[in-house]
């Protein structure tokens, strides 16, 4: 009954995406997903509420936001979900949450030194305005200097192309 859920909803998905000049932009993208996603939250169940990141890409403002030139094709988009086919709801929540997250974090350039895996991103501690840099496969967040972040657990937001302007990057 619940796979069910989960295919009769990433159709959906994908028919949101399909629409007619959804992938005319990144913004526009941005905002349909964000609009599918307050459309459906509901049938999300336990994995919303879960979900600190979605629930944070949903309320920035996509204008100030969504960069430039993120990695992800808009041309290819459609063959890459249309590939994917989560068979449960947090796998669902979580390919979209990461494709928001693609959209409005900007990549610093240095390799994560955790895991090596992936690059780390530009994102700020969100009480304390401070910038930091985040692995988004690992974890990882490490101070603008490269030590390791020590401030315990803190809820990040990305940073903007005006916060780092405004921290002289
Ligand atoms: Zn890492």
């Amino acid at each position: 009954m619940k796979k069910k859920l989960v295919a009769v909803l990433w159709d959906s998905f994908i028919e949101e995406v399909k629409s007619p000049g959804v992938l005319d932009s990144y913004l526009i993208y941005y905002l349909a997903i964000v609009n599918w996603i307050t459309n459906n939250t509901r049938y999300f169940g336990d994995n919303s509420i879960k979900s600190k990141r979605l629930e944070i890409c949903i309320n920035l403002d996509p204008t100030l936001y969504v960069i430039d030139e993120p990695e992800l094709s808009l041309s290819m988009e459609l063959d890459r979900l249309e590939r994917i086919k989560p068979s449960k709801m947090d796998t669902l929540v979580m390919v979209i949450e990461d494709t928001l997250w693609d959209l409005v974090t900007i990549k610093s350039g240095k390799d994560c030194p955790n895991c090596t895996d992936d690059e780390l991103r530009y994102v700020l501690a969100k009480n304390e305005s401070k910038l930091l840099l985040e692995c988004d496969t690992c974890g990882w967040i490490e101070y603008e200097n490269g030590c390791k972040w020590d401030g315990g657990y803190t809820q990040v937001i990305p940073a903007s192309k005006n916060d780092l302007l405004q921290f002289g990057i």
